[in-house]
């Protein structure tokens, strides 16, 4: 029987084993399928308060593991594949274990979509990018390509262009799915420009380890040509971790985890924390927060109960 558990091994489940492991909760964290989350894709991290040269984003998760660690946290290898959360203590199941727990801390994630060309996986953190908050500074006065057609790729192309010397938007269809508002805004911004009915086919620069260019097609006419791009921003969503608690914990339309107020679920004694549950700031820091708010709950909540 576990007091904490902690789903997900990113800035927040890391956080959050941090803290319940200095509360004496002896917390196991269950890695996942991506040992370290979002930041083990990445290269140098910029924006992490305390690291005045930047620090690279596998070395930070393993900094944060590690001082977790120190404390008395455990990680255990794989994935939660089912989880009853009907009644407590909460029961889980972890490839081939049965876990008992009386508290639980999804930090499981917003995965990014991609486009899921070879050449994109290998050169993400090489000038591939979901996130122009964390990588837009990266490309001043670079040429940038942003990929989608909705909210969030006309406000990362609005957001790139303050810092690249042309932000180029692609997008597969001829209509685009964001609203009048955010399209407006983009189409005003004298640094944007517009190719639809395109698809990316490659992402240039594998060899170098480097983006230089991708390969492009316009569905319409089959013409193919390359273009020149140092910044490769992909943006069309992000999905939620939380399938395996779905009819349990309650979510948004698209997935993202509910909250009841600071780190509350609709469940007494799961609580979230991290990306899981945040589609507005999506960052390492604030991830990091929610984790340490997580883990303060789930130890308050067993006081309360006399544990
Ligand atoms: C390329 C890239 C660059 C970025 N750069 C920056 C940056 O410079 N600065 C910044 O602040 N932010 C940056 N971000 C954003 C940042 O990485 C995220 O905001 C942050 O990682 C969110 O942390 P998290 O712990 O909530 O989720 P994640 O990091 O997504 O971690 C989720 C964890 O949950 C685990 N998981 C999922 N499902 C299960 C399951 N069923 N069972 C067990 N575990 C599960 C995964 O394995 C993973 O360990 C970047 C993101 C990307 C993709």
């Amino acid at each position: 029987m576990r007091d904490v558990v902690i789903i997900g091994s990113g800035c927040a489940g890391n956080t959050a084993a941090i803290y319940a492991a200095r509360a004496n909760l002896k917390p196991l964290v269950v890695q996942g399928h991506e040992a370290g989350g979002q930041l083990s894709l990445t290269t140098l991290v910029e924006n992490f308060p305390g690291f005045p040269e930047g620090i690279l984003g596998p070395e930070l998760v393993e900094n944060m593991k590690k001082q977790a660690q120190n404390f008395g946290a455990e990680y255990l290898h794989g994935s939660l594949l089912e989880a009853d959360l009907s009644k407590r203590p909460f029961r889980l199941s972890i490839e081939e274990e049965i876990v008992e727990t009386r508290t639980l801390i999804v930090a499981s994630g917003a995965s990014a979509r991609w486009l899921g060309l070879p050449s994109e996986q290998k050169l993400i953190g090489h000038g591939v990018s979901s996130c122009a908050t964390c990588d837009g500074f990266f490309y001043r006065g670079r040429k940038i390509m942003v990929i989608g057609g909705g909210d969030s790729a006309m406000e990362e192309a609005n957001f790139l262009s303050r810092f690249g010397s042309e932000v180029t938007l692609v997008h597969r269809r001829g209509q685009f799915r964001a609203s009048k508002i955010m399209l407006d805004r983009a189409r005003a911004n004298p640094k944007v420009k517009f190719l639809l009915n395109t698809v990316v086919d490659e992402v240039l620069g594998v060899a170098g380890n480097l983006v230089t260019g991708v390969r492009l097609r316009n569905l319409e006419t089959g013409a193919v040509w390359e273009q020149e791009v140092d910044g490769f921003f992909v943006a069309i969503g992000h999905i939620p971790n939380t399938a395996v608690f779905k009819g349990q914990i309650e979510t948004d339309a698209d997935g993202y985890i509910l909250s009841k107020g600071g780190a509350r679920t609709n469940i007494p004694g799961v609580f979230h924390a991290g990306d899981v549950q945040d589609r507005t700031y999506r960052q390492a820091i604030t991830a990091s927060g929610a984790g340490c708010m997580a883990a303060m709950e789930a130890e308050r909540f067993l006081e309360a109960e006399g544990h």
